[in-house]
């Protein structure tokens, strides 16, 4: 059986006393995680509380995103230097970021450069819209973002996150079959892009309205490794739960 990875992503919710109070209930479940590589993603204000609260823990920590320079004059941004000491993970990438921040292929591909000079293990996020899906152009998309995303990169310290925009917060996940799909594709694409043996090591989590009722079903995919949790993983029941099925 293979060891799964479940990741929270919390995206801009929680106030520091709510990410306490969150974190202090997934917390208390730890104990039946086994195997499972579990990762938090806060906000950037709750990293450092979050952290001690995590220590003695199998739980890990990871950032929402990471600006590529190492320092200086770029106001708001935080460094993958400042992160390094703080947490293992961050993700790069979300869809989110690349449709309201205007984040390119380029931008993505030095942050995910710079996070992996200084240590940190980007959870790289890739995926098509509804348009683009209809279209038929789903794997031309998945195709242009890993390639331009991982450029020059030879490390294999990454996870890459497929994410279907038209999944993310629609209650509507991707079914299984055509996820482990998508996703067979880009580790087929990993393979040619790395060595085969490095690309079988990076892990492909799926994202887009996992929860407690689906993720038994995505994880029976060959190419599903894990999940990146949106909404699901603010409930810690729901997160506890999905975590306890893919242990
Ligand atoms: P939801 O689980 O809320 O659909 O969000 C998925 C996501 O974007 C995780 O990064």
């Amino acid at each position: 059986k293979r060891n799964f990875t479940i990741a929270g992503n919390w995206k801009m919710n929680t106030t520091l006393n709510e990410a306490v109070d969150l974190v202090n209930k997934i917390r208390s479940g730890a104990a039946d995680f086994g195997r499972v590589e579990t990762i938090v993603c806060p906000p950037f204000i709750s990293l450092s509380k979050v952290k001690e609260l995590l220590e003695g823990t199998s739980i890990q920590l990871g950032a929402q995103d990471v600006f590529y320079e190492e320092k200086g004059a770029f106001t708001g941004e935080i460094s993958p230097g400042m992160l390094s000491s703080l947490c293992r993970y961050v993700i790069i990438g979300h869809s989110e970021r690349r449709t309201y921040f205007h984040e390119t292929d380029d931008v993505v591909n030095r942050k995910v450069k710079a996070a992996i000079r200084h240590g940190l293990k980007p959870i790289m996020c890739v995926g098509e819209n509804l348009d683009e899906k209809d279209a038929g152009a789903t794997e031309s998309i998945i195709n242009r973002q890993i390639s331009l995303g991982l450029s020059g990169i030879e490390s294999a310290d990454l996870l890459i996150a497929y994410e279907p925009i038209w999944a993310i917060g629609t209650g509507r996940a991707a079914t299984s079959a055509y996820a482990n799909q998508v996703m067979n594709y880009i580790r087929e694409l990993l393979c040619k892009i790395l060595h085969t043996g490095k690309a079988l090591r990076i892990p492909l989590l799926y994202g887009g309205s996992v929860n407690a009722e689906n993720i038994t079903d995505l994880l029976s995919q060959n190419d599903i490794d894990g999940a990146l949790v949106g909404g699901a993983s603010l409930k810690p029941d729901q997160f506890l739960s999905i975590i306890r099925q893919a242990n």
